[in-house]
């Protein structure tokens, strides 16, 4: 029932006309007698779409992961797959399927014993066979909301072919990542059968410092061009600002965002030595210097205030302490679940499941925490640009080209918005442009 209602969705969603109607609509920004902003009739449009299309990801994917792991299909799978998995270790298969055979094979003699070869090879095939199933579910649903609404609202630049092949490049480093984390959580569980949580939370930590820091380097440019920001003018505004603060700050990129999108943004990643600043070509073709320094100076916010370190680390601590309540949660479920341990890799479905919902209810809290490194960066942007003109045009500007809703009631920001709403920044940047006048 639940996969039914995951595949159809999107044909209802299309047959309701609503998206075919969006192309009718005016973009442009409405402002009162006041002078607030009125959302375009096109934003509000999209924003009542993606909000149900969010709530029913939101509500459906635990309920199918629960379902597939009660009816039993979860166990049934790793049953299959460890029927095959015996013959293809002996037969010893090319690529991957050899690599475990090696690695289980290197593995001492006392291990060996709780974690045989062939246990490996079939939590691998488990996880793989696992995530790819789930991929290919939300094929339809994912190509309406990202492909079909993106043309039918102007703001995807993508071809079919084009889409497709993101969607495959994002499904092979899926696949890449979760074979490698999962497979590596289950053996842990099964070598360290009680003290698990400890190696399992520290090697959790180390992959995501690890994917922070290649994620620039070896999946970004899978997708766009990067080339370095080459405009002496600019360069030149990043000096002044950086200079004010103390940062040396000499890795600004660019990627072509236009060849996919027609929305604007820009980002801060990483930390250390490996920290950059990337920006949408869209930004640097339709905005001026001035809108484009205080987008730069939001971002060296956040590389001031080391926010991307600091969540990673945060995200990392209470992964690390969940881990501990997962222990005692498994232990208490497995046999209720009809499983063959603790440790059986048929429980999958069911941790990503409570993850999910753990998730919902702890989002708010992470969405308030973002929320708040948003408005410092905000914040930090006005002090050191001293340009609120410029940010209050630049973020009417960002609402009408991103067709995002101007204000949303306080529920909703609440539970879903990581960033304040554009009333909320424009309100900022007016009280700082009247504090400084006033001095
Ligand atoms: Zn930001």
């Amino acid at each position: 029932m639940t996969v039914a209602v995951i595949l159809v969705s999107s044909l209802l969603y299309f047959g309701s006309g609503v998206g075919q109607s969006a192309a009718g609509l005016p973009a442009e920004l409405g402002r009162r007698a006041d002078g607030s902003l009125v959302s375009s009739p096109k934003a509000e449009l999209l924003h009542g779409f993606s909000l149900a299309m969010r709530l029913e990801r939101m509500l459906l994917y635990p309920l199918l992961l629960l379902a597939f792991q009660l009816s039993g299909g979860a166990a049934a799978l790793r049953r299959v797959l460890a029927g095959q998995a015996q013959p293809w270790l002996a037969r010893s298969l090319p690529g991957p399927v050899r690599l475990v055979g090696a690695v289980a094979q290197r593995i001492p003699h006392g291990w060996r014993q709780r974690l045989p070869g062939s246990d490996l090879m079939v939590i691998l095939l488990f996880v793989l066979a696992f995530h790819l199933g789930l991929y290919l579910l939300y094929l339809p649903f994912n190509f309406y909301r990202s492909f079909v609404v993106g043309h039918q609202f102007g703001l995807s630049t993508l071809s079919a072919g084009g889409w497709l092949m993101d969607w495959l490049k994002s499904v092979a480093i899926g696949l890449v990542t979760n074979g490698l984390l999962w497979t590596g959580f289950f053996a842990l569980m099964r070598l360290a059968p009680r003290r698990w949580p400890i190696p399992a939370g520290a090697l959790s930590l180390v992959f995501s410092l690890i994917f922070v820091l290649v994620t620039p380097v070896l999946i970004t440019p899978l997708f766009y061009h990067v080339s370095q920001l080459d405009d002496p003018n600019l360069q030149q505004r990043i000096l002044a600002l950086t200079a004010r603060v103390g940062l040396e700050v000499d890795e600004i990129h660019v990627i072509d965002a236009s060849s996919k999108t027609t929305t604007v943004n820009a980002y801060f990643t990483g930390f250390g030595g490996a920290q950059r600043i990337v920006l949408y070509d869209n930004l640097l073709n339709g905005y001026t210097p001035d809108q484009v320094e205080v987008v730069l100076a939001h971002e060296l916010g956040h590389w001031y205030y080391k926010h991307h370190l600091l969540s990673v680390l945060g995200l990392g601590a209470v992964a690390w302490l969940g881990m501990f309540a997962l222990r005692w949660l498994l232990n208490k479920t497995w046999r209720w679940l009809k499983l063959t341990g603790p440790a059986d890799v048929a429980v999958l479905p069911f941790i990503l499941a409570v993850a999910a919902l753990v998730g919902m209810l702890t989002m708010p809290v992470e969405n308030g925490i973002s929320r708040l490194a948003e408005n410092q960066a905000d914040e930090f942007a006005l002090e050191i640009s001293q340009k609120p003109q410029a940010f209050i045009e630049l973020f009417e500007q960002f609402a009408e080209q991103n067709l995002s809703v101007v204000d949303v009631p306080d529920w909703e920001k609440f539970i879903f918005y990581t960033h304040p709403p554009v009333a909320e920044r424009i309100a900022r940047a007016n009280r700082f442009s009247r504090s400084a006048q006033n001095q």
